[in-house]
C-alpha cells in the first residue's frame, strides 16, 4: 500500500523555510505516471542561506562548535539518526520506491544500507579522535613533527536519484564524522527520502546549520552551491557531463572535488562457469535497480564456445524477472525514473537497432503494463565496438553482448571504454580471475559476482568514472585536510647567521 508524501520546505539552519522564490516541482510516481506530490526548489538566494548556516555551524576552536567538538559527539548524532532511519524504515523504503521507482524490497535493502553508514562513519569519528597528532619520524633530533587531521570545512555534496538517500548518506555521513558541515543538493527527480533526512535530523537535535537540505534543479540550485566562495569543497556522484561542469565551475576558485561518475562495465563469463550461476549474477549485474547502476555491468563478454547456450539460459532468467509496480509483490524490475529518462533509453535501442544490432530479449514496454515508465530487461547482440550501445551509458537495463576465444581479446574487449568504474569476471579458474582483477581498468573488480557493495569497502573509479574514492577509511578522508605541525625542540640557537662558515 502506498504512503502519503509529506509535504517539506528547505532544510536551513535546523529549520524548514519556504524558498526564497517559493518555486516548487512536482513529484511525479513513475509507476503511474501520476503527480503524488512536490518538492521545494531552491536558487541561489537559498544556497546563499545554507552556505551562512553552514559557515556559523562548522567555525573551528571555539569549544562548542562542529568541527572542534570531539569525535564522540558527532558519533552521538550519527548514531542516533541511524537509529531513526531503521525506526522509520518501512516508511522511507515506501517513499523511496514510489518516489524513483525501485522495487520496495530494493529499497528496503537501501534503508538498512543508510543505517549501516551512518553507524559506520560513527565509529570511524570516533576513532578519529585517537589518530590525531601521529608523529612522523624525522632525520633532525632537534625537531619533532606531528600529524593533525582537520575537517575540510564547508562542503557541498551534489548526488543523483538511482539511489537517493543512499548515495546522500555515502556523502552526508563521512562529512559529518570528519566535522565538515554540510548543504547536500539531491536531485530533482528523487529527493523525497532526503527531506525526510532532514526531519530525522531535526528530531534527533542535530545542531542547527551542520547539514542543510536544498532540493531543486541542477542549474538553479546545484550550479550556485558549486561555484559558490564559501563552499570549501564539493563532493559530487551523477553523470560525466555534469561531474565535468561541476569540476570547471570549481576549478575557477581552485575548489576541490571528488567525482563518482557514470560507466560502461564489462562482466566476463568464460567457458567453464555454471551457466545458471553466472547467468542469474549476469541479470542482476545490469537489471538490479532497474538498470540504473552507475557500476552496472551492462557489456557482457562471453566465452564464444558457451556463448549461445549462455544466452539461451540469460533470456530463461531475464523472463523470470516480475516487472511491476514497485509496491507490488514480489517485484524485481519498477519503472525507469522519468519520462525523460524512458525516452532517451528507447532511443538507445532504436539507434542499437538501427545500426545493425539484433533486440535478442525485450527492447519495448511490457506488454501488461499500459502506464508507467516501464521497460523490458533488453539483450542487444549482433553489437559492434564502433556502436553508440557498446561505447555509452545507458543507464537503463539493457546488456550488450560480444563473444571472444582468448583471455586477451577478453581483457581487450573489457577495456575497450572510456569509463573505469567496474568490472566482473565470472570463471572458476581462481588463478585466471587474479589475473584478470589486475587486467582491468576499473575501481573497482567483482570475482563471481557483479554490484555487492559494502560500506567498508572504497568506491570510486578510474578513466572518465572520475576520482576520489568512497565508504570505508577512504571516504572520511575525503573530508579531511591534513596538518602538519613542526616543532623546535633543541635549546641552542639556529646559528644561521651566526656562524657562517657552517661548512
Ligand atoms: P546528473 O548528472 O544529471 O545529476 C546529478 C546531480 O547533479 C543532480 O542533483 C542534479 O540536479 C545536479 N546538477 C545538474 N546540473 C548541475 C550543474 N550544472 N551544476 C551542479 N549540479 C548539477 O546525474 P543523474 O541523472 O542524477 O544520475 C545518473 C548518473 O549518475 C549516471 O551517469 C550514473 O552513472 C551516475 N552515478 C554514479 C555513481 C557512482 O558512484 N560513480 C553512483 C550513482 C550514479
Amino acid at each position: 500500500m502506498a504512503v502519503a508524501m509529506p509535504t517539506r520546505m528547505l532544510f536551513i539552519d535546523g529549520e524548514w523555510k519556504e524558498p526564497v522564490l517559493k518555486k516548487r516541482i512536482p513529484i511525479i510516481n513513475p509507476a503511474t505516471e501520476g503527480v503524488i506530490g512536490d518538492i521545494p526548489a531552491a536558487t541561489a538566494e537559498d544556497v546563499e542561506l545554507a552556505v551562512d548556516a553552514a559557515r556559523r555551524a562548522f567555525v573551528r576552536n571555539k569549544g562548542e562548535d562542529w568541527a572542534s567538538a570531539p569525535g564522540a559527539v558527532r558519533a552521538k548524532y550519527l548514531r542516533a539518526i541511524a537509529a531513526k532511519i531503521t525506526e522509520r524504515k518501512p516508511q522511507l523504503a515506501k517513499l523511496e520506491a514510489m518516489d524513483c521507482g525501485k522495487p520496495l524490497e530494493e529499497a528496503a535493502w537501501d534503508m538498512d544500507d543508510v543505517a549501516g553508514c551512518f553507524e559506520y562513519y560513527a565509529d570511524l569519528a570516533e576513532g578519529l579522535d585517537a589518530k590525531q597528532n601521529t608523529p612522523i619520524s624525522l632525520p633532525m633530533d632537534t625537531f619533532k613533527s606531528y600529524v593533525r587531521k582537520e575537517p575540510i570545512g564547508v562542503v557541498g555534496l551534489i548526488t543523483p536519484w538511482n539511489y537517493p538517500l543512499l548515495m546522500a548518506t555515502w556523502k552526508v555521513a563521512p562529512a559529518l564524522a570528519a566535522g565538515c558541515a554540510a548543504i547536500l543538493k539531491p536531485s530533482e527527480l528523487a529527493s523525497v527520502t532526503c527531506l525526510e533526512l532532514a526531519d530525522i535530523c531535526q528530531e534527533v537535535g542535530l545542531p542547527a546549520g551542520v547539514l542543510n537540505i536544498l532540493t531543486g534543479l541542477g542549474p538553479e540550485a546545484g550550479a550556485p552551491l558549486a561555484s559558490h566562495p564559501h563552499v570549501d569543497k564539493i563532493a559530487f556522484t551523477g553523470s560525466s557531463a555534469t561531474g565535468s561542469k561541476v569540476m570547471a565551475a570549481a576549478a575557477q576558485l581552485l575548489k576541490p572535488v571528488s567525482l563518482e561518475l557514470g560507466g560502461k562495465s564489462p562482466i566476463v563469463v568464460f567457458e567453464d562457469v555454471d551457466l545458471d550461476k553466472a547467468a542469474e549474477w549476469t541479470a542482476f549485474g545490469c537489471f538490479w535497480t532497474n538498470g540504473q547502476i552507475c557500476s552496472a555491468t551492462s557489456r557482457l563478454i562471453v566465452h564464444e564456445s558457451i556463448a549461445a547456450e549462455f544466452l539461451d539460459r540469460l533470456v530463461k532468467w531475464s523472463k523470470n524477472i516480475k516487472i511491476s509496480d514497485p509496491l507490488e509483490d514480489g517485484c524485481r524490475l519498477g519503472p525507469i525514473v522519468s519520462a525523460g529518462q524512458y525516452e532517451k533509453i528507447l532511443k538507445f535501442i532504436a539507434t542499437a537497432k538501427s545500426e545493425g544490432a539484433t533486440i535478442l530479449f525485450g527492447g519495448d514496454r511490457p506488454k501488461h503494463l499500459r502506464k508507467g515508465f516501464f521497460i523490458e530487461p533488453t539483450i542487444i547482440t549482433d553489437v559492434d565496438r564502433s556502436m553508440q550501445i557498446w561505447r555509452e551509458e545507458v543507464f537503463g537495463p539493457v546488456l550488450c553482448v560480444k563473444t571472444f576465444s582468448t583471455e586477451e581479446e577478453a581483457i581487450e574487449l573489457a577495456n575497450d571504454t572510456q569509463y573505469g568504474l567496474g568490472s566482473a569476471v565470472l570463471s572458476n579458474d581462481l588463478e585466471r580471475c587474479e589475473r584478470i582483477s589486475r587486467a582491468f581498468q576499473a575501481g573497482i573488480v567483482w570475482i563471481n559476482c557483479a554490484q555487492p557493495t559494502f560500506t567498508q569497502a572504497p568506491w570510486g573509479g578510474s578513466k572518465r568514472s572520475g576520482f576520489g574514492r568512497e565508504l570505508g577509511e577512504w571516504g572520511l578522508e575525503n573530508y579531511l585536510s591534513v596538518k602538519q605541525v613542526t616543532r623546535y625542540i633543541s635549546n641552542d640557537p639556529w646559528g644561521w647567521y651566526q656562524s657562517p662558515s657552517r661548512l
